[in-house]
């Protein structure tokens, strides 16, 4: 027995035949680490990639007291509580053309959004309630003192961390590197996965199919859903059901690879010799996880590359891949592997369920009279791609769940902002 099953072995709970969800996905994450390279890129580069070290903003944003609204600048000690208050004008700032001149006394300055506000001024009052007459602004009582003002720094403080190490730079983050100033930021470097798809049956897209064969479609929506989390891919092509061909890619994938994908295969139904194989090239632990779909699965190390041995049925890859693959490589990349955001939402139809395993329907969430309700998108056979195509979400039936009556609140995995 190998290392990894021995630890595996010795863990109270574990039982390679019948591994709930949460359990494996535990596992997995105890065992996989962070890539330790890094690399400064331009901070565009960035995006959908995962920052090495906090950024410490190096300046206040905003740099300077400035308005919020365009509007008149004004003491609020010097207007009247009750009544109008009439002040003279006495010039007009604008963003990027701020006032340094004198301001007197009981004076106004007319101020543009953005423009910085002269200190003594405390208060912007809105145009829209203001008259002007005479080059006296007429401004109404009840101005709250301080309102419409932004203060320097009230978005990101000089010397404070701006953002964490392990955060999965967004738009929002690009946008807020750019308003510091910041022309680089260090990241972890990218991933590198390969694919590999096996079977006999396998036809490559663009060779005319021949009698019971299937294209293979797992390693595109494996490359894909790899792209999307930022991995750069190495896709190996189909391997045939043969010990050399696949022992051969499995070797050559673990040379340069972080982790390997492989789909089909693992399941007990398949010759034997693809587990067998992965057995001796590296440590690895075969499951029968207590989900549907996917209930095989194999996972270890061959060399230095993790090896994800999913099963061969295109539902289950993907599931498996979001379930068991996803949090993994994320946290390899350096990214909090938070769980999918999952809530509860009403099933507008009956679900069946059997109690001892998690299952994944696929859903459509979808409003009525006003509400959110959930129902499966049809057919839910494990290789009825089209299910996934239709979903907006996962709906997750828990393990310990049984049979769900219409109207009863389901767990559901939204698919928006699933990489
Ligand atoms: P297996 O896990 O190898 O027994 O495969 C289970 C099912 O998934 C079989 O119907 C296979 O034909 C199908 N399958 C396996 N690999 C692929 C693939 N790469 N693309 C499409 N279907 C596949
Ligand atoms: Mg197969």
């Amino acid at each position: 027995m190998n290392s990894l099953l021995q630890a595996f072995s010795c863990l109270d709970d574990y039982d390679p035949d019948s591994l709930p969800v949460d359990r494996a996905r535990e596992l997995i994450l105890s065992l996989v680490e962070t890539v330790s390279g890094r690399e400064r890129a331009f901070v565009r580069q960035g995006l959908d990639r995962v920052l090495a070290e906090d950024v410490i903003a190096t300046m206040n944003v905003p740099a300077h007291d400035n308005s919020a609204m365009d509007g008149y600048a004004v003491r609020h000690a010097e207007l009247a509580s009750a009544g109008e208050t009439r002040l003279p004008i006495i010039a007009t700032a604008l963003a990027g053309r701020p006032y340094h001149g004198p301001l007197p006394p009981g004076s106004a300055l007319r101020i543009m959004t953005g423009a910085i506000v002269p200190e003594g001024l405390d208060t912007i009052v809105v145009q829209e309630v203001t008259k002007c007459e005479d080059g006296m602004v007429v401004i109404p009582a009840g101005q709250r003192a301080g309102q419409n003002y932004r203060r320097a720094g009230e978005d990101l403080k000089a010397g404070e961390a701006a953002l964490k190490a392990g955060k999965l730079l967004r738009p929002a983050e690009i946008g807020l590197l750019a308003s510091l100033g910041q022309v680089e930021v260090t990241l972890h470097r990218r991933l590198r996965v390969a694919v590999i798809s096996t079977g006999d049956e396998l036809c490559a897209i663009g060779s005319p199919l021949a009698d019971g064969q299937v294209y293979d479609s797992n390693r595109y929506t494996l490359w894909s859903m790899l792209q999307r989390l930022g991995c750069e891919v190495l896709d190996m092509g189909v391997v045939q059901d043969d010990p050399a061909a696949l022992e051969a890619a499995l070797a050559e994938a673990a040379k340069s690879c972080d982790a390997i994908v492989t789909s089909g295969g693992v399941s007990a139904g398949e010759a034997d010799f693809i587990r067998e194989l992965m057995a001796r090239l590296g440590e690895v632990a075969f499951w029968k996880i207590a989900m549907k779909p996917g209930r095989p699965m194999a996972f270890g190390k061959i060399g230095d590359a993790w090896l994800f041995g999913l099963p061969g049925n295109p539902v289950a890859v993907m599931v498996t891949f979001y379930q068991f693959v996803r949090p993994a490589l994320l946290k390899m990349m350096g990214a909090d592997p938070a769980p999918l955001t999952t809530f509860q939402v009403a099933s507008k139809v009956a679900l069946k369920k059997s109690p001892g395993r998690t299952e994944f329907l696929r859903g459509l969430l979808f409003q009525e009279q006003g509400g959110w309700l959930v129902q499966p998108t049809g057919a839910q056979g494990s290789g009825i791609l089209r299910s996934m195509s239709e979903a907006n979400c996962f709906i997750v039936l828990e393990h310990q769940r049984g049979n769900v009556a219409a109207g009863e609140m389901v767990c559901v995995q939204a698919m928006t902002g699933m990489v």
